[in-house]
């Protein structure tokens, strides 16, 4: 299904590259938090996530957060690593990534939407009309729902 289908993939978000941007007309990133750039809950930032929010910065590329989990899990991640976010986004409905977009200030065919699922981070960015990046989970999640939908997802590749 179409709106099930990332535009592009990538393993790990910090393999997407200067380059790889200029190429895809890409001005600006909305980032999805948990299992894109940190374990699912966690506050920790790898350094190669680091270097490359860097890098993006360094490239003018603009950048927000767009989480559907709560305030008080995102704003510390948020502010540790110096970025706007929206909380409780309601992915993959187009509330939180219209909110996103106003905030971007970019046209949307030059905005794209990072995650690592298919049901709230691709749906959502394809349903709100952005291009959308898959990422592979950086870890897998241990609730029952959570398995039911990463084997879903597995049959869309
Ligand atoms: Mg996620």
């Amino acid at each position: 299904m179409r709106l099930l289908k990332a535009d592009h993939r990538f393993k790990r978000i910090y393999e997407i590259s200067p380059e790889w941007i200029v190429e895809n007309n890409i001005e600006a990133f909305i980032l999805d938090v948990d299992n894109t750039l940190t374990e699912h809950g966690s506050q920790l930032l790898d350094d190669r996530v680091a270097a490359w929010l860097d890098t993006m910065r360094n490239c003018g590329v603009k950048l927000v957060i767009l989480s559907n989990n709560r305030d008080r899990r995102v704003k510390p991640f948020a502010e540790k690593i110096g970025l706007s976010y929206i909380a409780n986004g309601m992915k993959p409905f187009s509330y939180g990534v219209n909110k996103a977009v106003a905030l971007l200030d970019c046209k949307i065919e030059n905005i794209a939407m990072i995650g690592d699922q298919v049901f709230t981070d691709v749906l959502g960015g394809n349903i709100a009309g952005v291009k959308t990046v898959r990422l592979e989970p950086i870890s897998h999640e241990k609730g029952k729902f959570m398995r039911f939908k990463r084997k879903l997802e597995k049959h869309l590749d």
